[in-house]
């Protein structure tokens, strides 16, 4: 074995509830897979030790790291700088070290849009879109830097709703509206693309979208970001419809890919990373 092979590089991910994140699971799997002597390490880091956590990185000289609840706003002073979608965001997921200077990078909505890419380019095309959390935050973004026509955003609260569409407006091209959740939504019939980015759904398979599912046509777009279980009842409903659907592992295991990108240079096989997370989703 030659000398380097005793030094692995170091990446990583620092959150509250890493016990319960697979995405350990998706990345080692592709280190794996492309024989790379890579590790990544899912740390458990409190708020208040995440500077440190920070530096210890730097001190380790990590290649990077994954950032997850309830870090990803509070990381970007601890930074050298920021990609242009976290920077609109204002929130960071993946940091990258670039000739020692660690970057923030928002990869969960390039995950969406690569994985939405794979069947449909955005550009010109309206969405609509459930959710203003911080998954319908970085979609909403990405779509609108992809070059969408216009986005709705269908929310339950005007508190999350309208801060989303006020900085789509103000910080993209892409004309935002809220619509206001508080009954029964049908689809308008010009959506090309329609996104789940709220968390019905996750752990109970069953969990309907209070919509009128009769408005989804075979033309649109059903994409859904829950994971866990990804067979979800509205991405039924709408392949009942006739409608294409994306479930919520193609944007997790994307985010793994351009992880893996940034971090390694590599272009990483998403199959053996797919098969790893149904692996651990197959209930
Ligand atoms: P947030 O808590 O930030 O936002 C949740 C959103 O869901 C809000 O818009 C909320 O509306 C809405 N919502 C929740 N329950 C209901 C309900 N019963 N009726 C109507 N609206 C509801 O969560 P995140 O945005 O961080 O995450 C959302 C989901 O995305 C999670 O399930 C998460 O697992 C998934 N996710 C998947 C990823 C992937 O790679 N596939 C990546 C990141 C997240 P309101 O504002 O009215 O409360």
């Amino acid at each position: 074995m030659a000398s380097r092979d005793f030094r692995s590089e170091l990446v990583g991910s620092f959150s509250e509830g890493s016990n319960g994140n697979p995405t350990v699971a998706m990345i080692e799997a592709a280190f794996r897979h492309h024989g790379l002597n890579w590790r990544y390490v899912n740390c458990e880091v409190p708020p208040e030790m995440l500077a440190d956590a920070v530096k210890g990185a730097r001190a380790m000289g990590w290649r990077g790291f994954n950032l997850s609840i309830p870090h990803k706003v509070a990381v970007i002073p601890l930074l050298d700088g920021l990609g242009e979608s976290a920077a609109i965001m204002g929130a960071v997921n993946c940091a990258v070290n670039r000739d020692g200077r660690f970057i923030g990078e928002n990869t969960d909505g390039k995950g969406f849009l690569k994985s939405l890419q794979e069947v449909v380019d955005p550009q010109g095309r309206s969405i609509v879109m459930f959710g203003a959390g911080g998954a319908a935050r970085a979609i909403g973004v990405e779509l609108a830097l992809a070059g969408a026509r216009s986005i709705t955003v269908v929310n339950r609260s005007a508190a999350r709703g309208e801060p989303l569409v006020k900085l789509l407006n103000e910080k993209t091209n892409a004309p935002a509206t809220l619509a206001l959740w508080d009954k029964t939504y049908a689809i308008p019939k010009a959506a090309d693309i329609v996104v789940n980015a709220t968390s019905i759904g996750l752990g109970n398979g069953n969990a309907p979208l209070d919509i009128d599912v009769s408005s989804l046509t075979p033309a649109m777009v059903v994409a859904d970001v829950i994971v866990d279980p990804p067979d979800t009842r509205f991405l039924r409903d709408a392949k009942a419809q006739g409608c294409t659907t994306i479930d919520g592992l193609g944007m997790l295991i994307n985010q793994g890919v351009i992880g893996v990108k940034y971090w390694t240079g590599l272009d990483a096989d998403p199959a053996a990373m797919r098969r790893s997370l149904e692996d651990i989703f197959a209930h």
